[in-house]
C-alpha cells in the first residue's frame, strides 16, 4: 500500500461536475488527469477586472476595464483597413480599433449603446485608445452588468490567465478551478507533508486558493512574476520533490559498479586518423577527461557544454570509442528526428569503415525492419546505437549497454534520460552517462537538476570559421532581403528560412511556414525551394534534409525544427522571421546552422515593426555577440520579471511550477529538507513523488 498524498490525487478530471470525455481529453492535453492536476495547473498572468477606470483617467500601457458609450463608428481607409469605434464617459473618450472586423460588426455598435472593453491601453491619433478588446454590451438602464461571470463582469479577486490549449477558453478554465476549489475543504483533499516552518506558514490548500483566486489587495506584480510567497510554497516543495527523486536515484546509482571502457585496439586512434581535421585543444582536452572517467568503475555523470559548432558530434563519437574497443554498446540519444537521422548517417560513415555495426531507432521505425533493429540490439551485434527518444521505449533491449551519450540535452526530460540509463542496469551494472548541450547552464543549477554531475566545456571553435554577419532587418524590407537572397544562391550559396511562432502548435506552425514557401516560390521561380517542418512524415523530412544537403535545394522553409545540430557547412545565409518571439540562446542555436564552412555567413533577423525597447536591446545583443555563453548571460540579466520566461532556455527539467532561474534562491533549503527526508524516509513511494514525479519518473516502475 502506498503511502497517500491525498484524495485529489486518485479523482479523475472525467469525475468532476461538468467534465465530459471532449473536454477531458482537451485537458489531458495540457497534461490534466485528476483533480490535482488541475489545481496545479497555475495562471501565467493575472489581470485586474475588479474596476473600471474613467476614461480620462487611461494611462498607455495599463490593461484594464473601461466603459462607455458608443459615439460614432468609422472605417478607416489608411495603411491598414481598421474599423474605429468611439466612446465616450464623463471624463474623456476613447477609441476601439479592429483591423479585423465584419460589416455586421460595425452595424451592432449603434451610437448610444453602452460598451464594457478590457484591453490594453495606448496612445492613438485620437487620444487614448484599445487594439482589438474584449467588448461586452451593458444594459444601459443599469449601467452595470450583474453577470458576474461573463469575461468583463467585475470580480472580486484578481483574474487568473491560464495557458491555453486550442478550444479550451479561459472562461471554461476558470469555471472549473471554481469548481475544483472548494474540494480543497474537505478532509485529506491533499496532505500536507511539508513543515510549516519550511512554508512561511502557507498550507498547501490555501496556496493553492491564492493562486488562482488572488484576493484584490494581493501583489499582483509579485503574482505575475511568480514570485508571490503562496507560489513560492508550491515552487518550494516541487523542488523538494525533485530534490528527494535525485537523491534517491544518486544512492540507487551508486549501489552499481559501470563497466571499465579501455582503448585497448586503438579504435580512437584509427578514428582520428580517417577525420579530415584535427581536434582543437578545446576538444581533446575534454576528451581527455572523459576517457579518464571511461576508466574507473564509477558511473560517469559529464555535462558537456560546448557553444554551437563547436564539435561536440567528434568528441561523442571518441567517447564512445573506449566503450566500444572493451565489447560494449553505446547509445546516441537525439532531441529530434531529424538531428537523429543526421547523426546516423555521419555515424555510419565514421564507424562502418572501422568495422563497428550501426543501428537507428526511431518512432517512425516500424514493422519488420523495427523488429530486426531490436534483435540485433539484443543480440549486442548492433554495437552503435543512434536515435531518438525512441531508444528508451520497454522494447528496447540491450545485450550490454555501456555508455549513454545524449546530445542536445536542453530538449529532453529527465525522466526520459533516466529511463535510458535504467536500461543499462539490468545485468547489474550502471552504464556511463555524457550529456552534450550548447545551451550554458551555470553550475549550481546544473548540480541542482542533474544531481551531483561533473561539467567539461569545449573552449574554442575549430579553426578557419568566417563570423556571422548578423542584421537586423524589419519586416517591410522584405523585398530587398528576397532580391539578395537570388543573389546569394547565384554564388553557389544556400539559404534557410525559418518561420517562427510562439504557438505550441506544431499545425499552426507549419501552416505559416506553407505560406512563407509558397511567398518564397512566387517571389523567386527560378530557384528550388523546399520546406520542413513538424507535421511531416519522418521520412519526407530525412529526403527534404537529403537534398538541402546535397545541395539540391537552394533555400530550405523550416519551422524550428532544424533548430538543433543541423549541420549543412554550404548554407550561409539565415533568414529567421520574427526574431522578437524567441529566447536569445534559442536564437543563436539558429543562427548556428550557419557559419559553419568557408564562405562568409550571415543571419538576418526579419522582425515585425513596432519593436519594444527591450526588444530591440536583445536583438542587439544577438548582433554584437557569437559567444553562446555570454548571450545566454545577458539574457538572463535582461529578462524582469513580467518578461515571458523561456522555459526551453532554463534547462531540460520539466518542472510545473518551479523555475530554476527564478527559484534558485529556495535550492538550498529545498535540498537540505530533500535530504532530511530521504533519510528518515527511505521508502520510494513517499507522498512527494507520488505527487510530482511518480508518473514521470521512473519510481512508477521501481
Ligand atoms: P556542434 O557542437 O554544434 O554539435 P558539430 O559537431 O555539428 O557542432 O560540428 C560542426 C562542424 O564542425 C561539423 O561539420 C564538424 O565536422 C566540424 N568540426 C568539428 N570539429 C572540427 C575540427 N576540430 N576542425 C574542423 N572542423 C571540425
Ligand atoms: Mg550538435
Amino acid at each position: 500500500m502506498t503511502a497517500s498524498s491525498g484524495f485529489l490525487h486518485g479523482f479523475p478530471i472525467r469525475q468532476l461536475k461538468g467534465v465530459g470525455p471532449a473536454l477531458a481529453e482537451k485537458l489531458g492535453k495540457l497534461g490534466i488527469h485528476s483533480v490535482e492536476d488541475l489545481l496545479f495547473l497555475l495562471p501565467r498572468q493575472y489581470e485586474d477586472r475588479s474596476h473600471i477606470t474613467p476614461f480620462g483617467a487611461l494611462i498607455p500601457g495599463m490593461t484594464t476595464l473601461a466603459e462607455g458609450e458608443v459615439k460614432l463608428t468609422d472605417i478607416a481607409l489608411g495603411r491598414r483597413r481598421a474599423l474605429l469605434v468611439r466612446l465616450r464617459d464623463h471624463s474623456g473618450g476613447l477609441t476601439l480599433r479592429f483591423y479585423h472586423f465584419r460589416q455586421s460588426q460595425k452595424e451592432s455598435y449603434k451610437p448610444g449603446l453602452r460598451l464594457r472593453v478590457f484591453g490594453e491601453v495606448r496612445m492613438g491619433p485620437l487620444g487614448p485608445e484599445m487594439i482589438h478588446p474584449e467588448v461586452e454590451h451593458v444594459s444601459s438602464d443599469s449601467g452595470l452588468s450583474d453577470d458576474a461571470s461573463a469575461s468583463t463582469g467585475l470580480t472580486a479577486t484578481l483574474t487568473p490567465i491560464y495557458p491555453l490549449v486550442d478550444g479550451l477558453s479561459q472562461r471554461r478554465l476558470r469555471e472549473l478551478m471554481a469548481r475544483a476549489l472548494p474540494l480543497l475543504d474537505q478532509p485529506d483533499a491533499l496532505i500536507d507533508v511539508l513543515p510549516a516552518r519550511s512554508t512561511g506558514g502557507w498550507t498547501l490548500a490555501d496556496a493553492l486558493r491564492h493562486v488562482h483566486a488572488p484576493p484584490l489587495d494581493s501583489d499582483r506584480r509579485r503574482l505575475i512574476a511568480g514570485e508571490h510567497p503562496a507560489q513560492q510554497r508550491l515552487a518550494f516543495e516541487e523542488l523538494v520533490a525533485h530534490q528527494l527523486s535525485l537523491f534517491q536515484r544518486r544512492q540507487l546509482q551508486r549501489q552499481l559498479p559501470a563497466p571499465v571502457c579501455r582503448d585497448s585496439t586503438n579504435l580512437s586512434a584509427d578514428f582520428l586518423a580517417q577525420l579530415p581535421f584535427q581536434l582543437t585543444d578545446g576538444q581533446s582536452q575534454v576528451l581527455q577527461e572523459i576517457r579518464q572517467d571511461l576508466l574507473r568503475p564509477l558511473p560517469m555523470l559529464r555535462l558537456v557544454q560546448g557553444d554551437v559548432g563547436s564539435g561536440k558530434t567528434v568528441v561523442a563519437a571518441l567517447a564512445a570509442c573506449p566503450a566500444l574497443a572493451s565489447g560494449y554498446q553505446v547509445a546516441i540519444m537525439a532531441p529530434t528526428e531529424i538531428l537523429a537521422e543526421q547523426h546516423r548517417q555521419r555515424f555510419q560513415s565514421w564507424f562502418e569503415p572501422l568495422g563497428i555495426r550501426v543501428g537507428w531507432l526511431a518512432g517512425k521505425l516500424t514493422g519488420k525492419a523495427r523488429q530486426q533493429q531490436l534483435d540485433s540490439i539484443a543480440s549486442g551485434e548492433c554495437q552503435l546505437l543512434t536515435g531518438t527518444h525512441a531508444l528508451f521505449q520497454d522494447s528496447v533491449q540491450f545485450a550490454h549497454l555501456g555508455l549513454v551519450i545524449i546530445d542536445e540535452q536542453h530538449r529532453f526530460g529527465v525522466e526520459q534520460r533516466l529511463a535510458l540509463t535504467r536500461k543499462g542496469q539490468s545485468n547489474g551494472m550502471a552504464p556511463h552517462q555524457l550529456i552534450m548541450t550548447a545551451t550554458p547552464i551555470p553550475r549550481t543549477l546544473a548540480m541542482s537538476a542533474y544531481g551531483d554531475l561533473d561539467t567539461s566545456v569545449i573552449h574554442g571553435l575549430p579553426p578557419g570559421r568566417q563570423p556571422i554577419q548578423t542584421v537586423v532587418l524589419p519586416a517591410s524590407r522584405r523585398d530587398d532581403l528576397i532580391a539578395r537572397i537570388a543573389h546569394h544562391v547565384a554564388s553557389g550559396q544556400q539559404v534557410y528560412w525559418v518561420c517562427t511562432l510562439i504557438e505550441d502548435s506544431e499545425q499552426i506552425q507549419a501552416q505559416a511556414a506553407e505560406v512563407a514557401a509558397e511567398l518564397l516560390r512566387e517571389a523567386l521561380p527560378d530557384l528550388a525551394i523546399g520546406l520542413v517542418h513538424g507535421q511531416l512524415k519522418a521520412a519526407e523530412k530525412a529526403a527534404i534534409m537529403a537534398e538541402f544537403a546535397a545541395g539540391r535545394l537552394a533555400v530550405l522553409v523550416a519551422t524550428t525544427v532544424i533548430e538543433v545540430g543541423v549541420d549543412v557547412p554550404n548554407a550561409s545565409l539565415m533568414v529567421i522571421e520574427n526574431p522578437e518571439r524567441l529566447g536569445l540562446s534559442q536564437l543563436h542555436q539558429l543562427r548556428g546552422r550557419v557559419g559553419r564552412g568557408q564562405a562568409a555567413s550571415f543571419c538576418v533577423l526579419l522582425y515585425q515593426a513596432p519593436l519594444s525597447g527591450l526588444g530591440r536591446e536583445r536583438l542587439q545583443i544577438l548582433r554584437d555577440s557569437q559567444d553562446g555563453f555570454v548571450i545566454a548571460e545577458k539574457d538572463l540579466s535582461l529578462r524582469g520579471p513580467g518578461e515571458v520566461l523561456g522555459t526551453r532556455q532554463t534547462g531540460d527539467v520539466s518542472f510545473r511550477i518551479a523555475d530554476l532561474l527564478r527559484d534558485q534562491h529556495l535550492l538550498p533549503a529545498a535540498r537540505q529538507l530533500a535530504e532530511h527526508i530521504a533519510k528518515d524516509n527511505p521508502r520510494h513511494d513517499h507522498p512527494l513523488l507520488q505527487r510530482w514525479i511518480a508518473q514521470r519518473d521512473h519510481y512508477a516502475s521501481v
